[in-house]
């Protein structure tokens, strides 16, 4: 017989333009393909609700079209990864183990781990990259040094990238003799047990071939506008891919080749800002939990479960700001635009930690990427890299004019709370002027 080939399935969920699928296939010999459930593993940042209502449909999704394969998805509970993984090539007869990288500090660590001792086992233990147009470690800049200001990272990647086109899903997938036992779906308990997804199920299509949908609408009815109108959160002027994209369930290359005609866009360009993100959470992995700029950990930040429950609940009286968090409790999702505008918001005008903004979104956004999130809330917080300067503060009033000017977007949102706050929770200019007078404590000499 000849031994099989375990495909480890993890934030790569598709079967199209998938490296180390492609390279087991290619191999000739069966090939196992599995999913660790293993949150133990990631620390404070592993998956929250949203997300692992996401994943749950996401793996529905790929088990089916594995199905339609003649495969299997292989499902198991685990707290250790590399035992379960120990486990499923004794009970396989199994001589290789590939994968698709992720790039999250605890994961990076643990994956490491893996390979040397499958390596030190006489396994072969190969990652492919399957998430980025670019690896972290392969573009630096002038100084030999990674970036940490986006435009002249991002003019380097597009004037060097010179990406083979998308990998085309296997015809066949070969299947071994016997599989190896699996875990039911369900048993997971990735659903939460309250059903209050009921808003993110109407939105969303999670799987590989909605996320194509996805992108062909939006290649045919929006991306032409999207300069001007990806700043309207009343529109659906954006691509809304972030979620698929996170899952893996499309890959940046397919639309660096499917959106060819758009790389010089802005849109493309967004696509930029996901891989310097990438980019800054492998150079500075700390960032996770502490600023960039470290000047930043003696910024004098409040302490206020009211005020930060309020902004949680969409109950600030500051429309703009209540708007777009109940966007975000009930699609999972919120509007770029608005999500500047809320962090701003809780960072200066209330001025509580950045990390209990990136807390909230982690546990309700259906994109919540450590990346993504950390270099989000670290630019609004003005500690990050290329981060909006910290005196510079939203005014969600004048924000909710300029991009909202209809209050469609508003009124969609809070248009029929009959409690709605009558007057917000801080004064706007007063908290202002706080701001900034907290931020000038870190400008002088201590
Ligand atoms: C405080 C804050 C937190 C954020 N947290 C996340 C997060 O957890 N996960 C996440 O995917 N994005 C995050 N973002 C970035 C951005 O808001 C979303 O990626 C975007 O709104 C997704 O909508 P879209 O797919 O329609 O974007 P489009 O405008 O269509 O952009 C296309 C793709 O580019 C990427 N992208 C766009 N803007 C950014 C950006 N500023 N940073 C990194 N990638 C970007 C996304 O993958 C997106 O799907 C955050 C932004 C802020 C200000």
């Amino acid at each position: 017989m000849t031994a099989p080939i375990i495909l480890w399935f993890r934030q790569d969920l598709r079967l199209a333009d998938h490296a180390a699928l492609t390279a087991a296939v290619e191999k000739g010999v069966p090939i196992i393909p599995v999913f660790l459930w293993c949150p133990e593993e990631e620390g404070e940042w592993a998956p929250g609700a949203a997300t692992r209502w996401w994943l749950y449909q996401s793996l529905g999704s790929l088990e089916r079209a594995l199905s339609e394969k003649g495969s299997r998805l292989v499902i198991r509970r685990t707290k250790d990864s590399a035992a379960e993984l120990r486990k499923l090539i004794k009970e396989s007869g199994a001589t290789a183990v590939y994968w698709s990288r992720r790039y999250e500090p605890l994961i990076i660590a643990r994956d490491q781990l893996i390979k040397q001792n499958l390596r030190d086992a006489g396994i072969e233990a190969r990652s492919f990259n399957a998430a980025l147009l670019v690896e972290p470690w392969d573009i630096q800049n002038n100084s030999g040094k990674p970036f940490q200001v986006f435009t002249p990272y991002w003019r380097k990647v597009s004037a060097t990238l010179d990406l083979p086109k998308p990998l085309a899903t296997p015809a066949r997938i070969p299947t071994p003799p016997t599989w190896p036992v699996s875990t039911e779906l369900d048993a997971l308990k990735l659903l939460p047990k309250i059903h209050w997804y009921s808003g993110m199920q109407e939105a969303w299509r999670p799987g590989e071939r909605g996320a194509m949908q996805h992108l062909g609408r939006f290649l045919d009815d929006s991306v032409a506008n999207y300069g001007e109108t990806r700043n309207l959160p009343a529109q659906t002027g954006t691509s809304r891919l972030s979620p698929h994209l996170h899952f893996g369930e499309i890959s940046p290359r397919q639309i660096w080749h499917t959106a060819a005609k758009w790389r010089g866009s802005q849109f493309m360009a967004e696509i930029g800002w996901r891989e310097f993100a990438h980019h800054l959470l492998y150079h500075f992995p700390r960032t996770t939990n502490e600023p960039l700029r470290l000047e930043y950990q003696k910024f004098p930040w409040r302490d206020d479960v009211k005020q930060l429950q309020a902004w949680q609940r969409g109950r600030t009286g500051v429309p703009l700001v209540d708007a777009g968090m109940r966007e975000l409790w009930h699609t999972g999702w919120m509007h770029n635009r608005v999500r500047m505008v809320v962090a701003s918001f809780l960072v200066k005008n209330l001025r509580l930690h950045w990390l209990e903004g990136a807390r909230w979104f982690w546990d309700t956004l259906v994109d919540a990427d450590l990346a993504s999130n950390t270099l989000g809330w670290q630019w609004a917080a003005g500690c990050g890299a290329d981060a909006a300067p910290y005196f510079r503060v939203f005014n969600p009033e004048s924000q909710a004019e300029k991009f909202d000017p209809q209050s469609e977007y508003i009124q969609r949102w809070i248009g029929g709370d009959k409690n709605y706050p009558a007057s917000p929770i801080v004064d706007l200019k007063e908290s202002r002027a706080a701001a900034i007078a907290a931020w000038q404590t870190l400008r002088k000499p201590s």
